[in-house]
């Protein structure tokens, strides 16, 4: 079943060529116009003999579906990816953001990591595994959707409401996961295992109106910057998940000395507490696990006041929240309520429940012993994402999503700083890196029949 060097070259370059075509695809949302990425796959799939349907949630909004058919012995695997992306900003880029040029062993554009480098990966998994003729127990199913970068609502949103039996699955494996950190100078890869909640928020603050020339102590303005800074400044309380647990003890495990002490820190509230305050660890460490311990709360907006005379009699703050798994609204409210003191009130803006997928399930062993295998030296982590994905719908399923999506990165390179950022681009060396991999999983799950039964 294994290719050759060779023929794994030529795969690289055929994923290059899809993914070059599909940068050029302008599909920024808004408006989205996936459609146009959504006929390229179909155009391509069919051209294989393989039968995908292009489902249009709206006009131009198209989401790809395509089956390979195994032998129903065991359930479906189904690929997600999205085909929308986030608006550029043309004068900050070096290359065409939609011109999918090759430079220094790169691919430029608008999408290139988030994430039509990976749609390109899934869409060769599939072809591969096509040609091949592997002899599949499990369907796999690969779905390209629109408007994940809006959430979802004209893309999986519509596939999980509309056409829930296309992409029924036993697991589903998505966006952001299977990229490589390098920590105290060794190397990790992060896969995704969850995602937080968000609980977007107003604080609002009301007080007594009058004259801007009579000043008094119940101005709503005043009120609510007290609050805006208070939260600002705020450290909710520690939480460890099971997700952060098993990132820090893996992380720990590959380390030794100092650093294994000072990592193990992360276990106990106290000790986290005085990592964080001294910034003792690495701040690209400290980023990534501190959202992960933590609720965070980040005042985003401020609406008060209409003229220049007059107090108001309210004031709002519009503040962005993300909850860890375990936490709910409710919980969150009592923590902003002990930093914020009395007298506001809090209205929910958006909310959406935290995720937090199992571990060690028989796929979630796969993904780790394969990126193993392939990077011996690295040592394999689950991690929290702050933001969310399309995952989310999943749920509605019951279909837990792994973020998984393996490339290697240059170690100077920061690429978490390019996604939605100016100049994107995704090294041909990642894809080569990972496109084995993510085929030898789908391969070793699709064929190994039922591991749950
Ligand atoms: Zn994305």
């Amino acid at each position: 079943m294994q290719l050759t060097e060779q023929e794994w070259m030529q795969a690289v370059d055929e994923l290059v060529t899809h993914l070059q075509a599909l940068i050029r695809c302008r599909t920024v949302n808004p408006p989205g116009n996936e459609s146009e990425a959504a006929t390229y796959l179909a155009r391509v799939l069919r051209a294989e003999g393989l039968e995908p349907v292009v489902l249009e949630s709206a006009p131009g909004r198209g989401n790809m579906v395509v089956r390979l058919q195994g032998t129903g012995e065991a359930p479906p695997l189904l690929l997600l990816s999205h085909t929308d992306v986030v608006p550029v900003e043309p004068e900050h880029w070096t290359h065409d953001p939609f011109g999918g040029d090759i430079v220094d062993d790169m691919v430029w554009g608008r999408g290139a990591l988030d994430m039509k480098g990976i749609v390109a990966m899934q869409l060769m998994t599939v072809l591969l595994l096509h040609r091949r003729h592997v002899p599949l127990k499990r369907d796999v199913i690969f779905a390209a959707t629109a408007d994940e970068e809006a959430g979802g609502e004209y893309g999986i949103g519509y596939l999980v409401r509309e056409h829930p039996d296309l992409i029924r699955a036993e697991v589903a494996l998505s966006e952001f996961g299977g990229f490589n950190l390098e920590l105290y100078g060794r190397r990790f890869y992060l896969v995704q295992a969850g995602e937080k909640g968000i609980c977007q928020f107003k604080v609002r603050a009301r007080g007594t109106p009058g004259h801007g020339s009579t000043p008094h102590q119940d101005n709503a303005v005043v009120k609510l910057a007290r609050a805006v800074v208070r939260l600002g400044n705020a450290r909710l309380p520690y939480r460890r998940t099971r997700i952060a647990e098993a990132f820090i003890q893996g992380v720990a495990n590959h380390l030794e000395g100092l650093p294994q002490r000072l990592v193990r820190g992360l276990l106990h509230p106290t000790s986290a507490a005085f990592l964080f305050r001294t910034h003792a660890l690495p701040s690209q460490l400290e980023r990534l696990i501190y959202p992960m311990l933590h609720n965070t709360v980040t005042p985003t907006m401020l609406q008060a006041g209409q003229k220049v005379n007059l107090i108001p009699s309210v004031a709002e703050a519009v503040v962005d929240a993300r909850i860890l798994p375990g936490e709910t609204q409710e919980t969150l409210f009592a923590q902003v309520r002990t930093v914020i003191g009395e007298g506001y009130e809090l209205e929910v803006y958006a909310y959406g429940d935290p995720l937090e997928q199992p571990l060690g399930t028989p796929m979630w062993q796969l993904l780790v012993e394969r990126l193993q295998a392939h990077d011996p030296d690295a040592q394999v982590v689950p991690f929290l994402l702050t933001g969310a994905t399309d995952a989310k719908w999943l749920r509605q399923l019951d279909i837990p999503c792994y973020g998984f999506a393996p490339m290697r990165f240059p170690p100077d390179m920061n690429f978490r700083a390019l996604v939605h950022g100016h100049d994107e681009r995704i090294p041909i060396s990642a894809l080569a890196f990972g496109l084995p991999i993510l085929y030898e999983v789908v391969t070793r799950y699709a064929t190994g029949g039922s591991f749950t039964g």
